[in-house]
């Protein structure tokens, strides 16, 4: 079976089925998950038509909740076409596009309108969007929750593109006001200006360099204010990609005291580390920064208490020239790491040896970030009813990440000559193949979907 082929039924010796894996096949039926028969029946064969994938692993296409997609404005960095066939060849099924980086920012109804237009047409997986609080837009939060944006994002600090202002803390009591009752989430980029020495008196192509220039406490001063203003407005919280564990005792605080706060993690702080970076290495560059290994091991013990919730891969690529590769200028370069195709196998390479279980990483990958964008009575789980969307891949086989298979279109990442355990085989979205084995669907397959509208998935 083809490439954009529609499928009737998957059968594999490994389905994933809550906490079990067995043998099962999966019915479709319109896109969604008819019933899972629980044994790989004889008399399916008869009455449609079956992709048998061996023992191939089967279980809920990932969800993917912080991609810069960066369409409108900044193509050249990424869009939609790439972005999500990196995706789909990734076992992405959903991914949920960040405000900031596009020109216009989502940070208007008019503008997320644009953006959606931008997209129609273009996406392979499923699409869900982000809008953004700056400065001033409170009056246009509701508008564009009515519209569909699956919540918001803000920083504290300055965003890197100067179209996309950091609030202020009269600006989160106005939007925070806006969004109270809405059952929408804040996501926050966690960083605070703190009145330290500034680590760009060293040399600029050493990493320590920067991390010195981005310490814990510029994390820790804005999970404070984060948690104080959950607990106060009973608004939905989201901390995005925390690398350092120092602020874990606060967010654990404030939850314990009943705030409505969650948080994520990325791929590279779980798989990358300060001690490793090279010097002039500027594709290891993001904020908050990768961090000391000491600090990752503490990570990874958050995750697995589920003190931390999910991981995502905030996969913020940009064009070579400015990652500053020339100079190797840590300081002047562009934050932001490439991964979105790779999540799966980075997260499975480590985490399985960590003693994660897959029903774990289905957790972390799939149910609970599709819950953070209330995309989870559709999104992240194999159940009848949902959409039939699936990562068939095989957790056992190790492949080299190479150049040429990289779908992303800025091919540098600091993954490059990696050795990652688990290679996706195909990937189904609504039933569809959108990518099977190096091959893609030949017409976009992907819907936008709109975050509690009645009907859920707009048509292209
Ligand atoms: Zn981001």
């Amino acid at each position: 079976m083809e490439a954009g082929s529609a499928v009737s039924a998957v059968r594999s010796q490994r389905v994933l089925c809550g906490n079990d894996i067995r043998p099962a096949v999966i019915l479709i039926k319109e896109g969604k998950i008819f019933k899972i028969l629980p044994d790989a029946s004889p008399n399916v064969d008869a009455t449609c038509e079956v992709l048998d994938v061996g023992d191939m692993l089967v279980m809920p296409g990932i969800v993917d909740c912080h991609v810069h997609v960066n369409e409108p404005g900044r193509t050249t960095w990424e869009g939609y076409w790439t972005a999500t066939r990196a995706a789909a060849a990734g076992g992405v099924t959903t991914i949920v596009d960040m405000p900031l980086n596009s020109i216009p920012p989502t940070t208007t109804l008019s503008n997320f309108q644009e953006k959606m237009k931008a997209a129609t047409g273009q996406c392979f997986v499923d699409t869900a969007f982000w809008g953004g609080v700056v400065p001033g837009n409170q009056l246009e939060l509701q508008p564009m929750i009515q519209a569909g944006v699956a919540g918001f994002k803000c920083f504290l600090i300055h965003s890197g593109v100067d179209e996309f202002p950091h609030v202020t803390n009269s600006d989160l009591h106005e939007a925070m006001k806006q969004l109270q009752g809405t059952g929408s989430v804040l996501l926050f980029h966690a960083e605070r200006e703190v009145t330290q020495p500034s680590g760009e008196d060293g040399d600029p192509s050493d990493y320590s360099t920067f991390l010195k220039s981005r310490p814990d406490i510029m994390e820790q001063e804005a999970i404070n204010t984060v948690a104080q203003l959950c607990q106060q407005y009973q608004v939905r919280c989201h901390i995005v990609h925390l690398s350092s564990a120092q602020p874990l005792g606060v967010i654990q605080a404030a939850r314990q005291a009943g705030a409505p706060l969650t948080v994520e993690t990325t791929h590279h702080y779980l798989s990358l580390a300060a001690e490793d970076v090279p010097p002039r290495a500027t594709q290891y560059k993001c904020c908050p920064p990768i961090r000391g290994k000491a600090n990752q091991e503490q990570l990874w013990s958050a995750l697995k208490a589920g003190q931390i919730d999910m991981v995502v891969s905030d996969h913020s690529p940009c064009t070579p020239d400015l990652k500053r590769l020339d100079s190797g200028d840590f300081i002047q370069a562009w934050g932001g790491i490439s991964s979105l195709q790779f999540g799966l196998s980075l997260f499975w390479t480590t985490a399985s040896k960590k003693g994660f279980s897959l029903t774990d990483t289905v957790r972390i990958l799939c149910q609970k970030t599709a819950q953070l964008c209330c995309l989870d009575n559709q999104k992240g789980s194999l159940l009848p009813g949902h959409d039939a969307d699936l990562v068939i891949w095989d957790p056992e086989k190790e492949f080299e990440v190479k150049e040429e298979n990289i779908q992303h279109k800025n091919k540098l990442t600091p993954y490059l000559g990696f050795h990652l355990k688990g290679e996706v085989y195909a990937t189904l979205v609504r039933g569809k193949i959108v990518y099977k084995q190096g091959s893609f669907s030949s017409l976009p397959l992907g819907k936008h979907l709109l975050v509690g509208q009645a009907t859920p998935q707009a048509s292209l």
